[in-house]
């Protein structure tokens, strides 16, 4: 089969692909600003049909009990986008402005064969765990403690790496036994809803067990938040909708899984091999045009190095120029929308204003009369007291801070709201291990090591979010905990 455009304006509801209530809405791609095509636009009473399928077939189906046949529908689900990965590789390209090369990691190719991990932790994980006998007041208790799915799911994703952040849901979620409604954002519909397309067509999951819902409106999000019938919400997205969700949340105490924002650092220590770290930095914030929360956006250097930094780094991002998504070789897409980018816009006049100065970059690149692209920017002159080294930009706007030593590095790096990724450059091991265990953050690089995998959890200490996806502890957040006794003898 080959998917049509029409397969992208589908809602895929209780197993059925259907029109959105409220008609469709417009898909635009950020490189070239043209319509590519419309989505379907849900509604409210859309999403409760979602809510109230996925909420029968958790109760009333053995989705949740046959480990063997959950393990199978993702694996075939994984098979079929691999079938059609061509296709969801030019999809993603012209929805997301993601950069070529990045669709064979974190951007496609990645998330896709990370399903059969987590098809492979439905078939191996230990649902059962034996704790023996216990004696309380005369009475012997033999226990046992079982692993359930914590019944309905709600999926609320981001537009920057759709693929990843919904399979990184949809995944361990499925595995685990709960049955989902996800909720992609309103400027990437279609590489969800392509993926309900196949799930309808190409694989055996019962009906309610996925839901996809893509709507312009960002309430039906705040609907998963509210509604009695879901009890975990699985958010991805800024720090300040997570805090809504949470709060939202909490009127009928549902758990909540918060993956947030971050402004994440990139620590060289004086004996780090200077101008090979500013050029990995420079590389990291210009990739997919700095759109990705656990990117380093604050360099922090060694003070009696900071003008030779400011020079490797300035070097290394002015070969780095924004460019069409589609060429192999461009490293810095387009920003996702008009809206994004004046967010970015308004940050760069905020540095000058704040008394830094802009290195290279700054603006839009003269040579791109339609997209909306920014330059790779490098900040320098400013301390982390400024605005624009605390603030999530969201876009390939690096921050360089001098640092005064190991320790202060630390300092300065802790020195932030959020807590999410980071990375940490230097030779003597000794030197490079302190500071790792000195930074508050879920994930560190050293020396250019790449901590995503579907094996390795991701998350944020402190306002970066709340839990760990990916991973055995991504996949034990979908999980309750139900402890049984029997009398023993
Ligand atoms: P956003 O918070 O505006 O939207 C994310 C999702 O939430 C969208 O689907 C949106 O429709 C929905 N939403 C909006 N308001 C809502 C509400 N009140 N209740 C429930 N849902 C609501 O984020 P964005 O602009 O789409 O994405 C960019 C942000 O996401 C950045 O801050 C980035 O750091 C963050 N992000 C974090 C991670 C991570 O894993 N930590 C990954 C990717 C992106």
């Amino acid at each position: 089969m080959t998917l049509r455009p029409t397969d992208s304006s589908s809602l895929l509801i209780d197993g059925k692909l259907v029109p959105g209530s409220g008609g469709t809405f417009d898909v635009i791609n950020p490189a070239t600003e043209e319509v590519l095509g419309a989505a379907a636009d849900a509604t409210s009473a859309d999403m409760d049909a979602a809510i109230a399928a996925a909420r029968r077939a958790f109760d009333d189906t053995t989705w949740s009990r046959d480990h063997a046949f959950r393990a199978r529908c993702l694996r075939q689900l994984r098979d079929a986008l691999l079938a059609h990965i061509e296709e969801f590789r030019e999809i993603t390209i012209a929805e997301v402005g993601a950069p070529r090369f990045f669709t064979s990691g974190p951007q496609l190719e990645g998330p896709v064969a990370d399903l059969g991990y987590f098809a492979g932790l439905a078939d191996s994980y230990s649902w059962a765990q034996d704790l023996g006998v216990s004696t309380t007041m005369g009475i012997k208790s033999h226990r046992r403690v079982l692993k359930e799915a914590v019944g309905v799911v709600g999926a609320i994703t981001p537009w920057n790496f759709p693929h990843q952040i919904n399979f990184a849901k949809l995944g361990p979620a499925l595995a685990a036994g709960n049955t989902v409604v996800l909720k992609p954002a309103p400027d990437t519909p279609w590489c969800a809803a392509l993926v309900g397309t196949l799930i309808a067509q190409e694989t055996d999951f019962p009906p309610g067990v996925v839901n996809i819902v893509t709507s312009s409106d960002h309430a039906l999000g705040a609907q998963l938040s509210t509604d009695p019938r879901v009890d975990l919400v699985s958010f991805t997205g800024s720090t300040a909708t997570g805090k809504a969700v949470m709060t939202a949340a909490a009127q009928t105490l549902k758990k909540v899984f918060l993956e947030l924002g971050g402004k994440s650092a990139f620590i060289v220590l004086d004996d780090a091999d200077l101008a090979g770290a500013c050029g990995m930095a420079a590389f990291t914030v210009s990739t997919h045009a700095g759109q990705g929360c656990a990117l380093t956006t604050r360099l922090l250097v060694p003070r009696e190095k900071y003008d030779e930094a400011v020079e490797a780094t300035a070097k290394a991002l002015r070969g780095l120029p924004a460019g069409d998504p589609n060429e192999p070789g461009t490293i810095c897409g387009p920003i996702i929308s008009a809206r994004q980018r004046e967010r970015v816009e308004a940050y760069l006049r905020l540095a000058v204003e704040e008394g830094g100065t802009i290195v290279v970059g700054g603006g839009r690149p003269s040579n791109h009369e339609r997209g909306f692209f920014i330059e790779p920017t490098l900040v320098s002159g400013l301390d982390n007291s400024a605005r624009v080294a605390r603030e999530e930009i969201f876009g390939p706007v690096l921050v360089i801070i001098p640092h005064d030593g190991d320790d202060d590095a630390i300092r300065i790096a802790n020195d932030s709201p959020y807590g999410l990724s980071g990375s940490v450059w230097g030779t003597d091991p000794a030197r490079v291990q302190h500071v790792v265990e000195g930074v508050r953050t879920g994930t560190l690089g050293v020396n250019g090591g790449i901590w995503y995998a579907a094996d390795a959890p991701f998350g944020g200490y402190k306002q970066s979010g709340i839990g760990r996806e990916m991973g055995v502890a991504g996949f034990e957040e979908y999980l309750e905990t139900k402890l049984v006794a029997e009398p023993a003898s």
